[in-house]
């Protein structure tokens, strides 16, 4: 199997802990064959002058390709949050940086309502899914990313308040998300960092990577959203077999924001 990461975090996003260095060590480690290094950029943040340093990013790439370039193709993106809220700023970003990758994601609600800190209950559950897959719809049918990020990623902080909601009853928005993914050409990614957690699942889970590739998907990408050096490369396998069962033949990689297509199974 043709392994990817492309979705990481270094100690160059607010959250993260490691140097890239240390990313792609594991990397090896665990037999990947591609890696992008994927730091966060909250679009609204970006107001706040140096608020990160992109050259640091930037700079620590090139020095872990002559390290390891031999043994793993190392890429570099990032993930921007919120991108429909800040379009000229991101386009200031990607025009000043040289991004292989960009995951557009949804992490943060209007008025900065942060879904990581809501603490979700039988009143709130409900109204807050709907207005985060409606931001999604708007981030998935304007801004210009690769990939959609972790598609129903609410659900993670939903089962840890002991809250649920069955993405079933919103197959209508999630198809409409879908459907503005594949007419714009982008693609979405299948984000492990729920699988051994208490979610015990992919986000998003299984029935809408089936559900996008029945709509005609092609473009995806899988990602371990590691923190921390244990993470990088978690469930990528089981992920990829899930891709197959999908009816995937193909993982997308991409460089300076083209995607390629490689056979999963070699
Ligand atoms: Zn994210
Ligand atoms: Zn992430």
């Amino acid at each position: 199997m043709y392994l990817i990461d492309y979705h990481t975090h270094s100690h160059n996003s607010f959250d993260g802990y490691i140097t890239v260095d240390k990313i792609a060590s594991r990397a090896v480690e665990r037999g990947i064959r591609e890696l992008c290094v994927t730091d966060h950029y909250e679009c609204s943040d970006l107001r706040t002058p140096m608020a990160y340093d992109f050259e640091k990013s930037e700079a620590e790439i090139h020095e872990a390709r002559e390290r390891y370039g031999d043994k793993i193709k190392l890429l570099y993106g990032a993930e921007l949050g919120q991108m429909h809220f800040e379009p000229e700023l991101c386009k200031l970003l990607c025009a000043r940086t040289k991004l292989d990758f960009v995951i557009g994601s949804m992490h943060n609600l209007k008025n900065d309502l942060d879904l990581y800190f809501v603490e979700f209950n039988e009143e709130n559950t409900k109204p807050l899914f709907e207005e985060y897959l409606s931001e999604l719809y708007a981030l998935a049918s304007t801004a210009d990313y690769d990939v959609l990020g972790h598609i129903t990623y609410p659900l993670r902080y939903i089962k840890r308040d002991g809250q649920w909601v069955d993405i079933k009853d919103y197959a209508d928005n999630i198809d409409e998300i879908l459907k503005a993914v594949i007419e714009r050409g982008r693609g979405i990614e299948v984000n492990t960092s729920g699988l051994s957690g208490q979610l015990g699942d992919t986000m998003p889970p299984y029935d809408v990577i089936k559900r996008y590739r029945e709509l005609g998907g092609e473009i995806i990408t899988v990602g371990s959203d590691a923190h921390k050096r244990v993470h990088v490369g978690a469930g990528i396998e089981e992920a990829m077999g899930m891709l197959i069962r999908a009816g995937f033949q193909y993982i997308t990689t991409f460089e300076q924001r083209k995607p390629s297509f490689v056979k999963i199974e070699e």
